[in-house]
């Protein structure tokens, strides 16, 4: 029994050391709780008619780094598997945690560190129990000897991605497709500051509007489709919904697919709005 519990934590331990040694941030915060009487509020948004939405949570991790006297954050939520991180999922409104809790983090900022801190990334972080569905093949446990790779966006900046590995752009293995001699990789996941600034709004908004579809009690059951992803994969209320895609499939919530560079163009259609409203 000991040795199953101690496993996981070892492999983590020596995965998440390459990030302790080749990066520049350093872990500031954990669970840290935005709620009534919590170290920071809960997130509230108006959802007209005076109603207010209260939105709380607990955000897992919040590391530091700094670029001359410039404070960056980034945030890390841990997952029981690997997550990417995707745009598209984001301004669809399907994947609201990340950027919900990076803006607490950035509105709380004097609250926590005494300073302004500027957004600098949100990652997903694997920690599992692999050897538990290994079952013990010896090939698939070498494997787990590479280190973890946060899964996220960044702020598209390279000084300020440089921080996340000094190794970069040579060593590929913690952040690959990141960073070129010169530039940024093409491929690499990565918003500039406006864009992040209207992320930030768009997913409020969303969160509003998902809350006053509630308030007003609509309880449809229409499940989304993206690509191959259909929301029923995950999830156990089955039972109770009753819902069969193979016959309900009209009822399903098909989302196009939007390449990268039109989910930006949309966001900053997003950005414009807030800056007039600035
Ligand atoms: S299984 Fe039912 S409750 Fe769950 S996502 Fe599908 S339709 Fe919704």
């Amino acid at each position: 029994m000991r040795g199953t519990c101690l496993r996981p934590k070892v492999r983590d331990r020596r995965c998440a050391y390459e990030h302790d040694v080749r990066s520049a941030y350093k872990t500031a915060e954990t669970e840290v709780l935005f709620d009534e009487g919590a170290t920071l509020p809960p997130i509230s948004i108006r959802l007209g008619d005076g109603e207010l939405l209260k939105i709380r949570g607990r955000i897992d991790r919040i590391d530091l780094a700094f670029l001359g006297e410039r404070m960056y954050f980034r945030v890390i939520d841990y997952k029981s598997r690997p997550r990417a991180v995707d745009l598209l999922r984001m301004y669809l409104g399907l994947s609201l945690q990340l950027p919900v809790y990076a803006h607490v983090i950035e509105a709380a900022s004097e609250a926590l560190f005494h300073a302004p801190s500027q957004f600098a990334g949100m990652y997903y972080v694997p920690v599992y129990d692999p050897l538990s569905e290994l079952k013990r093949d010896e090939e698939a446990a070498l494997s787990l000897r590479k280190p973890i790779r946060f899964r996220g966006l960044g702020l598209a900046n390279r000084d300020v991605l440089q921080l996340l590995d000094r190794n970069l752009p040579a060593a590929k293995d913690l952040f690959p497709q990141m960073l070129t001699k010169t530039g940024i990789h093409t491929n690499a996941m990565v918003v500039s500051a406006e864009v992040w600034r209207a992320l930030r709004e768009h997913t409020l908004k969303k969160a509003s509007e998902l809350a006053r579809s509630m308030v007003d009690g609509v309880t449809a059951i229409a499940p989304y489709q993206l690509k191959q992803e259909r929301a029923c994969q995950n999830c156990n209320l089955q039972s109770v919904c009753q819902f069969e895609a193979h016959f309900d499939e009209r009822q399903m919530r098909v989302f196009k697919s939007i390449a990268k560079d039109d989910v930006i163009a949309q966001l900053n259609v997003v950005a414009l709005d807030v800056r007039e409203v600035q």
